[in-house]
């Protein structure tokens, strides 16, 4: 596994807007060590909801534009909490194809019934609801805001309105979305208006907001609910109060830096026509086009593509190999990531680089 690199060689990380290493959020961090100590010494329920623990959860519903948050450790256990609380055994879940792995696991521990639609296949989540739409369980449409491998943006919108026509429940996992997508980054659903149209909107700390975490944001009902009920919250301990603290300071960046994100997607519109433009495959012929930051770059087969990702990190750019079980087998790809912190030479510095490993290699 290789070791992490500095910004501008890494085209591996989730850290979309620099913010993991950001001076604000340090400061956030060391400023609540000092003052609350480095943990919460319990779960949330029993003694280890800190004061700030909940400022976090109102910061980000208010953020939202929803009326309550609740907080995980992380976004597998926010994912995979809520799913496998919400349901039971004579519920359905209608799940896109590519969707993250925490939503699985949470469906596998509801129990419930799990159907899964085609990628992005509106119609056929449509058929699916029609055939269990006369069965007494719940229905739960979940889908990516962004889909992790790809950077293809799902359809929220269209999804939103089944759900509202056969009375389901509308979930959207949006990690790769927030802080990206949408105003000042609220996310795909934001980017959709669809805030009012889906019940349960999931979100990670961890990526672009840079530190640790997921949260659920949903009606008052919903998040008192898990406050009950979800496991991950219930039975494992809450965040330090330095991670509280950082994530305040990112949503307040998110308000007040706003160029970090017009930059991102400047970094991402000029990264994608160079690769494209230097001849490379980054999707949109046998595998979905990316709308996002998430840039792969088709290979194919997956021992050709990891040892092209050797090659990259010895030449000094980090860019990981991802092949099956993770994508479809002969769907191997290096998965590019952008950030607003890469500058323009850092950018053609690694073009460069790829451009060449990659004809050194016969890959283009
Ligand atoms: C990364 C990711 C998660 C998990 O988030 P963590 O905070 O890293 O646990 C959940 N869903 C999707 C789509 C992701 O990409």
């Amino acid at each position: 596994m290789p070791l992490r690199r500095q910004a501008g060689h890494n085209l591996a990380s989730n850290n979309y807007l620099g913010l993991c290493n950001h001076p604000k959020l340090r400061e956030a961090a060391i400023a609540a060590t000092q003052k609350f100590g480095v943990g919460s010494g319990a779960v949330r329920t029993i003694a280890g909801t800190m004061r700030i623990h909940l400022e976090l959860e109102e910061k980000i519903a208010a953020f939202k534009g929803v009326e309550a948050c609740v907080v995980f450790q992380s976004g597998f256990a926010a994912n995979a909490g809520t799913v496998s609380s919400i349901l039971g055994k004579e519920d359905f879940i209608l799940s896109d194809e590519l969707n993250h792995a925490s939503i699985i696991d949470g469906a596998r521990l509801s129990r419930a019934k799990i159907k899964v639609f085609r990628h992005k296949d509106v119609a056929h989540c449509e058929e699916l609801l029609k055939e269990v739409q006369n069965e007494p369980g719940r229905k739960l449409v979940i889908t990516d805001g962004v889909f992790s491998m790809d950077g293809d943006i799902g359809p929220v919108a269209q999804l939103s309105a089944l759900c509202e026509k056969y009375g389901a429940i509308m979930m959207v996992d949006d990690a790769h979305a927030s802080g990206v997508l949408g105003r000042n980054g609220r996310g795909s659903v934001d980017h959709f208006h669809c805030t009012d149209k889906v019940d349960v909107q999931v979100g990670t700390l961890s990526k672009a907001i840079g530190a640790l975490g997921g949260y659920v944001c949903g009606s008052r009902d919903l998040i008192d609910y898990l406050y009950h009920r979800a496991r991950p919250f219930l039975f494992s301990t809450s965040h330090p109060p330095s991670v509280a603290a950082t994530c305040i300071a990112a949503f307040d960046l998110l308000e007040s830096e706003p160029e970090r994100i017009a930059r991102l997607w400047d970094n991402t519109r000029y990264f994608q026509s160079e690769l494209r433009n230097a001849g490379f495959n980054i999707g949109g012929v046998t595998t979905p086009a990316s709308e996002t930051p998430i840039t792969p770059i088709i290979i194919g087969d997956g021992r050709q593509t990891m040892d092209f990702s050797r090659a990259l990190f010895a030449a000094g750019v980090m860019a990981t190999g991802i092949a099956f079980p993770t994508v479809p087998e002969g769907k191997a790809r290096i998965r590019c990531i952008m950030t607003s912190e890469h500058t323009r030479a850092q950018i053609d510095q690694a073009l460069e680089t790829l451009s060449t490993t990659a004809k050194s290699m016969g890959v283009l």
